[in-house]
């Protein structure tokens, strides 16, 4: 239980346990370890390092209790909205809408970060530090601990750690692979080869460079710089991301020594949550070319999971003429079979696939995604398809919507909505 700093109305609880394990939940749970401060009807929430990451609350300052703002590792906000319940999980695997800040949303019109609770919110998280300020000398020990980490997060702070991070990497992670909903997007990322093979001229998150890979001892200092940045907060984190865009084309022996170095040197074992994961993209060259060998060593690695995401776009030519993507449609099916073969292994291997939607694209393209999807045939035991929409290229984002729904009651792969995020 925390106490009350009487002259300052606010209720401190540090060290927090939340819920375990970061897959999607039907509620708003809080997770893993943290800080809460509840002050003027809002809920605050601090990692153990200090740095805000969550912020509710009530009636009135707060109108919609099911919702939440959530910081990320870059210093960005997410609006999680718990509107349109029900659709949203079919939609994406998700009970809560997310929507991030200075990002198109594609979905609907609505735009919580011009609402005058969530500015208000933002707000009230600055004057709660100016608070916290006073009561430090009022409060436990174990308070005023908590709250010296909370103080020295200030706004700028925590902007200029976003940076430090991205020193670390020497990179930034322009979009995470979309099965990393499945742990909250709480992944520790580790650059293993910037940019990526293809370049495709309709990608809206490609760093422009051809594939670079990182030299292994580059990968190593990486990861214990990382480890030393993430502090006392690892523990809350059970996943990695091997980046940026293409990893797996930096070699298969490349991904499996960082794999490995990630899950000792980060001791992800330690984590207090359980299933850890491993994500990263490849291209279709990369994916085609696993052979036996390579696939046994990634069954092996220790992670309960490992998810391989590949952008095939389209099993149209035209299609992927007009996109500028350098993949024929034989490979794209090739490709689409190689995923469905190691799907069905045994083993925490996982192939996901992304295609897109875009109102510019032949109709051939959705006809035939529609024609292989919906084949009578036994799907994969694992593995997902995302649609990923085209950004400006989608005038009815309703109708989007009911079209994705209907093709995934009737695909035998199981089908959601890419949603970008980066990190
Ligand atoms: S492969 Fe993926 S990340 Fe790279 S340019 Fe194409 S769509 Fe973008």
């Amino acid at each position: 239980m925390g106490n009350r700093a009487s002259s300052h109305e606010f209720k401190i609880f540090p060290l927090c346990k939340g819920h375990r394990g970061l897959e999607p939940v039907s509620f708003p749970a809080s997770l893993g370890l943290y800080t809460k401060i509840q002050w003027q009807g809002y809920n605050f929430e601090f990692d153990l390092n200090g740095c805000v990451q969550k912020i509710s609350g009530e009636h009135p300052v707060w109108p919609y209790p099911e919702d939440w703002l959530a910081r990320t590792q870059t210093d960005r906000w997410i609006y999680y909205s718990g509107r349109s319940y029900e659709d949203i999980f079919a939609l994406t695997g998700l009970y809560y809408y997310p929507y991030t800040q200075g990002q198109e949303n594609l979905l609907d019109q609505d735009r919580p970060f011009e609402q005058p609770h969530v500015r208000k919110a933002l707000k009230a998280w600055e004057r709660l530090m100016a608070c916290l300020e006073k009561a430090v000398m009022e409060v436990s020990e174990k308070e005023a601990q908590a709250i010296k980490k909370i103080l020295r997060m200030t706004p700028r702070a925590l902007n200029l750690r976003a940076l430090e991070f991205q020193r670390l990497l020497k990179a930034t992670i322009p979009v995470l692979p979309p099965e990393c909903h499945r742990v909250a997007y709480r992944v520790v990322p580790v650059v293993v080869a910037e940019g990526c093979t293809s370049n495709c001229r309709f990608c809206c998150i490609k760093t422009g460079t051809g594939l670079a890979p990182r030299p292994l001892d580059d990968i190593s200092t990486q990861i214990k710089h990382i480890k030393n940045y993430y502090g006392p907060d690892l523990v809350n984190f059970n996943s990695v991301f091997l980046g940026q865009n293409d990893a797996l084309s930096a070699g298969i022996d490349r991904v499996i020594s960082a794999a490995r170095m990630a899950w000792e040197y980060l001791e992800i074992s330690r984590s207090c949550h359980p299933c850890p994961r491993l994500f990263l993209f490849s291209g279709a060259e990369a994916l085609l070319s696993l052979d036996p060998v390579a696939i046994s060593a990634l069954n092996a690695l220790p992670y309960s999971n490992v998810h391989i995401n590949v952008g095939i776009e389209s099993l149209d030519e035209a299609a992927l003429k007009l996109l500028g993507k350098p993949l024929t449609a034989q490979t794209a099916w090739n490709c689409m079979e190689k995923a469905l073969e190691l799907n069905r292994m045994p083993g925490p291997l996982e192939i996901s696939l992304n295609f897109v939607a875009g109102d510019s694209l032949p109709e051939n393209h959705w006809d035939l995604l529609t024609r292989t999807l919906c084949k009578n045939t036994p799907g994969p035991y694992k593995g997902t398809v995302y649609i990923s929409p085209l950004r400006g290229d989608i005038k009815e984002p309703k109708k989007l919507r009911q079209r994705i729904l209907q093709l995934k009651a009737r695909s035998s792969w199981p089908l959601f909505l890419y949603l970008i995020q980066g990190l």
